[in-house]
């Protein structure tokens, strides 16, 4: 494998700590990208277009560095046409509970032998231990949409880059490096590309300067270095309609983007309009009611400790009020679980 790479990107989320990276390569202080990538669901907020824009503008025409906005198409309408592959979203859902309804035995079971949850039983007839006789489950939509949307148009853009488009195979001495803006604090969703041909690095974790003192830059810092060059309103980069956020960020939409608000309430209603042969229902919001009759105003301490019993489920009250604060980046969805 070659060491060095035949060009290098930068991977442009538009959140804090990619517009950081972008700042300091124009700088100088990390090496310079030839290019910088921009994945588009085609479903960020305005403020996220309208900060791009104003990056492209201010730090990638004056320092020379094209930013390539990339595609696969609009995430909102793909997830609501019925004749397009399913798009999976992290919604919360409801569904037929999957240990007494396939035995035809609603909210109960008889001699049942399995392993349902982490325990076993044997022989067992009684309330059903899954749904605790409600007949229904709770889940998760299996996340599709950050591999689907964000990383295949990268992945084929490089490609192209590279000069060896999919179905090509690419020479093993060929790839590219992309710089990735992952802050110190985010240690644990440090993780490589996996591809061969498209290398990363974490210009953030080697730089000097924290406030603390350490090695590598955190959020905080890279919000007081945003700031201190007048780039404070950084907004944060995730789909109007991902369900991967905090009750207070709901709040703000509905208080301050109106628009946005009643475009994500009109695809929760959407998303349970499509007809589903397996019987799940989807929502936005981790109650798992309609968004525009969520609880997303502020509650007592008192208050969260039930709703977390009864329908909250297992979502820890800090998150469910505050949600992830950096929004949703190709290489590891930062709202959430890694993808
Ligand atoms: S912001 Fe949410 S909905 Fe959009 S791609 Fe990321 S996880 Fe999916
Ligand atoms: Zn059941």
């Amino acid at each position: 494998m070659s060491a060095q790479p035949a060009f290098r990107t930068l991977s442009l989320g538009a959140g804090v700590q990619s517009t950081t990276l972008f700042f300091l390569a124009a700088e100088g202080r990390i090496p310079r990208p030839d290019v910088a990538i921009f994945a588009d669901t085609g479903w960020e907020p305005a403020a996220v277009y309208a900060h791009l824009d104003r990056i492209e503008r201010e730090i990638a025409q004056p320092a020379g560095i094209p930013i390539l906005r990339v595609t696969v198409g609009d995430i909102r309408a793909d997830a609501l046409d019925p004749a397009h592959k399913f798009v999976s979203m992290p919604t919360f859902t409801i569904g037929p509970c999957q240990v007494c309804i396939p035995r035809g035995t609603l909210g109960s079971v008889f001699n049942l032998t399995a392993e349902i949850d982490g325990k076993e039983y044997t022989d067992y007839t009684g309330v059903c231990p899954r749904c605790k006789g409600r007949g229904t489950q709770h889940g998760m939509g299996q996340r599709q949409c950050t591999p689907e949307y964000k990383i295949r148009p990268i992945k084929k853009k490089v490609r192209e880059l590279l000069g060896y488009p999919h179905p090509m195979s690419i020479p093993a001495d060929v790839h590219a490096e992309q710089q990735v803006g992952f802050s110190r604090d985010e240690l644990g969703r440090v993780k490589d590309s996996g591809l061969r041909y498209l290398r990363s690095v974490f210009p953030l974790l080697s730089l000097e300067g924290a406030a603390d003192g350490r090695q590598g830059w955190t959020r905080a810092d890279c919000r007081r270095y945003l700031k201190a060059h007048g780039w404070e309103s950084t907004p944060r980069s995730a789909c109007v309609g991902c369900p991967f956020r905090g009750n207070r960020e709901w709040r703000e939409m509905r208080d301050e983007r109106p628009a946005e608000w009643a475009d994500a309430v009109a695809f929760d209603h959407a998303l349970r309009a499509i007809p589903r042969a397996d019987g799940i229902r989807e929502y936005l919001h981790a109650s798992r009611v309609p968004l525009d009759e969520a609880p997303i105003g502020r509650v007592t301490s008192h208050e969260w400790k039930s709703r977390q019993t009864d329908i909250f489920g297992q979502i820890a009250d800090a998150e469910l009020e505050l949600g992830n604060p950096d929004g949703c980046g190709p290489w590891a969805c930062r709202s959430g679980a890694a993808a």
